[in-house]
């Protein structure tokens, strides 16, 4: 366990010196798609691997199986009513989990082809749903169904509140994988992990601005280069710098794109969230374990 290190003056804005890392859980293969949900004080996270749905109750620290067999979740999020939003590996789709606990499929085609395997999920202040679809879920067996993709490109889509219409808006990355919105939501950052098939290809975030009429993404600029290991998942806070997974760390970035500071974790990093009542809790999920700490500023 190891304490934030400070790159930039910012950053005391940000960390609390004395706040420590904290590892809530371990026994995950691979701990991915953490989601804070308030009003039960608990946090989901997937363990895609182990197909199932692990939930940490904040009230007494305690962790158990939301959902297993879960066609091995990825991505989560919570939409504009509270509900789970999911993104499934196996069943190469979006799904929502009602209030009455029944399961509805937002997107599982584009273009009559099937997804490949949506990876990460937002939805935007318009109950818009935009998530990526690059095929790690159908690369192997491991985290899915080994299976060819149909649609031969990895791209970001958004799922219309209004018509369900599934369309794609950001075509141009290799393997799109985590995404989030700016605060006022005029960008939206995408991490590109496609090294994993393209040996070299650099490991980025890059800016895209959303359109005038919110439904559509142009490529505005390169954010960041991870100079070790990929960009998995991320989250902004409130004033929109950008905490995400870089290798085995968390780094945070000013929106000015400013290496602020660096959070070690001594494994690999796939996703972080905000959580707690003050949503100034950050939650980590680590390839095999579940990781938080307290920070000074809140986050979606
Ligand atoms: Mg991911």
């Amino acid at each position: 366990m190891h304490d934030m290190i400070v790159h930039d003056p910012r950053c005391n804005a940000l960390f609390i010196g004395h706040a420590k890392l904290e590892r809530l859980y371990t026994g995950c293969r691979w701990s991915e798609g953490p989601v804070y949900f308030p009003a039960g004080r608990y946090l989901l996270w997937s363990d895609i691997p182990n197909d199932r749905v692990m939930r940490f109750d904040e009230t007494d620290g305690s962790v158990s199986v939301f959902m297993s067999p879960c066609n091995h979740h990825n991505g989560h999020t919570r939409d504009r009513e509270g509900r789970l939003i999911s993104c499934e590996h196996r069943g190469r789709a979006v799904s929502r989990i009602e209030h009455d606990g029944s399961r509805t499929v937002l997107a599982d085609r584009w273009n009559g082809k099937q997804l490949n395997a949506p990876n990460d999920v937002v939805v935007k202040s318009d109950g818009s749903i935009w998530f990526t679809d690059p095929t790690y879920g159908i690369d192997s067996d491991y985290e899915g169904d080994k299976a060819v993709s149909e649609i031969g490109a990895s791209n970001v889509y958004r799922i219309d509140p209004a018509t369900g219409d599934v369309s794609a808006v950001i075509t141009d990355r290799v393997k799109p994988n985590g995404l989030a919105f700016s605060p006022d939501e005029a960008l939206l950052y995408v991490a590109d992990t496609g090294r994993s098939h393209v040996p070299g290809l650099p490991a980025t975030i890059t800016a895209y601005q959303i359109d005038a009429d919110g439904q559509s993404a142009a490529r505005l600029r390169l954010f960041a280069t991870c100079p070790e290991g990929l960009y998995d998942g991320f989250r902004v806070d409130d004033e929109g710098n950008i905490w995400t997974s870089a290798g085995t760390n968390v780094f945070v970035y000013a929106p000015d794109g400013t290496h602020l500071g660096t959070l070690p974790i001594g494994e690999i990093v796939a996703n972080v969230c905000f959580g707690g009542p003050k949503r100034n809790r950050l939650f980590i999920c680590g390839q095999t374990s579940l990781y938080a700490i307290y920070v000074k500023i809140s986050g979606k």
